[in-house]
């Protein structure tokens, strides 16, 4: 009798430990690996050594060659670079580490495009707004309650059309802050926190499918429901020992095709390389790397971001941008930078469709 409840508990157990859904990949070990190369790069960081990280895009309402680069350099502020690279604006605001945007917020009566970013230097969650001619301007600073914030994803509910901004902690833990304007200024409210176990930075929410992904940088990437009142259970879209990825799982993203279509894109830094997933099955489709070519390529990447949107003949399909941990000028090595690559580049090579 003993024997068999010890028999049963076991089992329980370890049905629990493997119970946590997983993205099954098919034929992932035929997926491609293709190499692109940039096609423009920003302006060097002001500090030297690991100074870059992450990165966010701003689209001008109006003229779409006005859009700029929101990049972060996280010992000492953040930058805005036009989108062939040229620092148009640099703000020494405090160690800023990961970056966000999201359009449509409604502060002092008008729709703003808002910014967050996590601020070291004074554990708070940094509020922008982006001016026309795109500069930012302070709106708001939420102090967090984690030991020290370090991630940062925005995610805009269509459910509900408020604003949220998550940020994770390298303890793994996560807070969800919902933004508010009063009184001329953006604060938060914590509306709900959670642990995904180890060190985590990379976030990104689909906000058309209410669903928030966080990279677990040893472990995994992670599906959770986005909704603050959504249930905790979680998704393991991949893990950090399945083909072609090498920890750490840095940055992650998302191109959006429109109609619910496109892909999530991965920083797995530890090989060089971008994961890119189907963004309805998860399904992996495969990876590609920024190789050397006019401009040098990248390694150890941290934050990336994309956009869809198209730049005329430029970038008809939207570009990428990666952060580059060695930015080499010739024989020179620079300070470090963020590399531009046209999609079209990579959706051809992975036969995606744009
Ligand atoms: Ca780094
Ligand atoms: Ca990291
Ligand atoms: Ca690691
Ligand atoms: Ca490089
Ligand atoms: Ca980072
Ligand atoms: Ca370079």
């Amino acid at each position: 009798m003993t024997k068999k409840l010890f028999v049963f508990v076991f089992i329980d157990v370890f049905i629990y430990a493997c119970g946590i859904p997983k993205i099954v990949h098919t034929d992932i070990e035929l997926k491609p690996v293709i190499e692109v190369t940039a096609d423009a790069e920003t302006n060097p960081v002001n500090s030297a050594d690991d100074a870059a990280d992450d990165i966010c895009i701003w689209i001008h309402p109006e003229n779409i060659l006005q859009s700029t680069i929101i990049g972060t350099n996280k010992k000492e502020g953040l930058d805005v670079y036009t989108i062939d690279g040229e620092k148009l604006f640099s703000y020494k605001i405090g160690r800023i580490n990961n970056v966000d945007i999201r359009n449509g917020f409604l502060f002092e009566n008008e729709e703003i495009s808002i910014i967050t970013a996590t601020n070291r230097t004074n554990n708070t969650i940094m509020v922008f707004k982006v001016h026309l001619n795109g500069s930012l301007e302070e709106i708001g600073a939420i102090a967090s309650t984690l030991t020290e914030v370090y991630g940062l994803g925005m995610y805009k509910s269509h459910l509900t059309n408020k604003f949220y901004t998550f940020i994770a902690s390298k303890r793994g833990r996560i807070e969800q802050w919902e933004l508010q304007e009063k009184n001329g200024r953006v604060s938060g409210t914590l509306v709900r926190y959670f642990q995904v176990g180890s060190k985590s930075e990379g976030i990104v929410a689909d906000d058309f499918y209410g669903k928030v992904y966080i990279g677990e940088e040893d472990k995994a990437l992670w599906q959770y429901n986005a909704e603050p009142n959504g249930s905790f259970s979680r998704v393991q879209i991949i893990s950090t020992s399945d083909f072609n990825m090498k920890d750490d799982f840095e940055g992650v993203t998302l191109y959006d095709k429109g109609d619910g279509q496109g892909y999530i894109i991965l920083s797995s830094q530890g090989n060089n390389s971008y994961a890119v997933f189907d963004r309805i099955s998860n399904q992996y489709l495969g990876s590609f790397k920024i190789s050397d070519g006019n401009i040098d390529g990248t390694t150890d990447t941290d934050g990336i971001d994309v956009t869809s949107v198209s730049f005329g003949d430029k970038y008809p399909n939207g570009f990428f941008v990666a952060q580059d941990y060695e930015n080499l000028q010739g024989k020179d090595t620079l300070n470090q930078n963020f590399k531009i690559v046209d999609w079209r580049k990579i959706a051809d090579k992975l036969q995606v469709n744009n």
